[in-house]
């Protein structure tokens, strides 16, 4: 699938503008705070309907007006068509979405049509930040490949409120054990599907990261909080998930919060360097943060790819900016030898824009206006 055209409507400070997009994709240059973010944020949004920056839909609504409506129309090498659109409107908080003109059941069935990964310097908090930043990348990813999981994860955090806000509540042991059920089903649920994929993508994640560091070492392991071995079945997961609640059942009447699940879960993310295992949270460097955040939207993209039997639409915004020569160039390298499909990249400086340099095709914007 690429990208044929794109129609933006008051999306932050893109005001009104239809354009058309090269099937190669397209290099966006322009100074800072001119909108380069903005374009991708509002071409990423048609994948899973949220800013990928964590901001909130209103504060993507321009300043002066009350919607946003952005529609992409996509192609497959087949021939296929297809159109993908959403709408905000702040007045009530009302969000549409549609695929080919119809609204689908639930968003999630909406979800990842577009088929796209950002890669931005942000995603050095996947690597620096606290586990819950790693458990959203995982739950985007697993949400956008796995059938079911988005379900599962609703259902998980539906239920899983109600639980804490009895056991808050003081309620009797049968009122919160009421919950349990649901909790261990979709709990296992979750736990399984994090655990296969990390299992099938970790030596991809070694090999991108040695790929960009020249042979340096480094590891994605899954740390559930409640011990469960990956190849566990779902139902020995599900036997794990109750014996850990019965386990806590006390501490949590005490606390008043569920103590044990996979809304604790961590990824472990390490350099192996001569045979220690160092968190590269506490102990990498900036750059090799950096790597591991690139690593893992590479897995990400290689993931899409299988998944989808397609290449998936990479945005990058700015994302050589801080990486010495040699890595960015090992990372030009890896994308030009695996990402065949669009490419639309921001940068400051035409000097930035180094991945296919003679094919993509030069825009401008200032002051949110693109010109190609
Ligand atoms: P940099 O090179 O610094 O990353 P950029 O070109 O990526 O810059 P963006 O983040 O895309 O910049 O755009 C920032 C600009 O968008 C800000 O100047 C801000 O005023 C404007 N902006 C953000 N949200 C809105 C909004 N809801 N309505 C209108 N303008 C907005
Ligand atoms: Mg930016």
């Amino acid at each position: 699938m690429h990208l044929t055209r794109l129609s933006l409507r008051h999306f932050r400070n893109l005001g009104t503008q239809d354009l058309e997009i090269p099937p190669d994709g397209v290099a966006l240059v322009g100074d800072n705070a001119q909108g380069k973010s903005n374009f991708l944020e509002a071409i990423y949004y048609l994948e899973t309907f949220r800013s990928f920056r964590g901001a909130h839909d209103p504060q993507l609504v321009a300043f002066d007006r009350d919607v946003f409506r952005i529609v992409g129309a996509l192609a497959s090498i087949e021939g296929e068509t297809r159109e993908v659109a959403a709408a905000f409107q702040k007045q009530g908080r009302r969000k549409k979405v549609t695929v080919d003109g119809r609204e689908p059941d639930r968003l999630g069935d909406a979800v990842g049509r577009l088929a796209a990964v950002v890669f931005s310097p942000a995603d050095v908090e996947l690597v620096s930040g606290g586990p819950s930043e790693r458990r959203r990348y995982l739950d985007i990813v697993l949400s956008l490949s796995v059938r079911g999981y988005l379900e599962a994860l609703q259902d998980f955090n539906r239920i899983l409120a109600r639980r804490n806000a009895s056991l808050k509540d003081r309620q009797p042991d049968a009122v919160i054990g009421a919950w349990d059920d649901g909790l261990v089903r979709t709990a296992a649920t979750v736990m399984k599907a994090r655990a296969d994929w990390i299992r099938e993508r970790s030596p991809s994640f070694r090999e991108y990261y040695a790929a960009v560091s020249e042979g340096a070492g480094a590891t994605m392991t899954y740390r559930p909080d409640i011990d469960v071995d990956a190849d566990e079945s779902e139902e020995e997961m599900r036997d794990a998930v109750r014996d850990a609640l019965d386990r806590t059942y006390e501490r949590e009447r005490r606390q008043g919060t569920t103590a044990v699940g996979p809304q604790r879960d961590e990824v472990h993310l390490r350099l192996d360097e001569k045979g220690d295992e160092l968190d590269l949270r506490d102990y990498g460097s900036g750059g090799q943060r950096r790597t591991a955040a690139l690593a893992l939207r590479l897995v990400e993209a290689a993931t899409v790819r299988d998944v989808r039997g397609q290449e998936p639409i990479i945005l990058l915004d700015d994302v050589f900016a801080e990486l010495d020569p040699g890595r960015s160039e090992r990372i030009l390298a890896l994308m030009e030898a695996e990402e065949t499909g669009q490419v639309l990249l921001t940068a400051p400086k035409d000097s930035d824009v180094r991945i296919r340099r003679d094919r993509l095709p030069r825009w401008r914007i200032r002051d949110g206006v693109i010109e190609a």
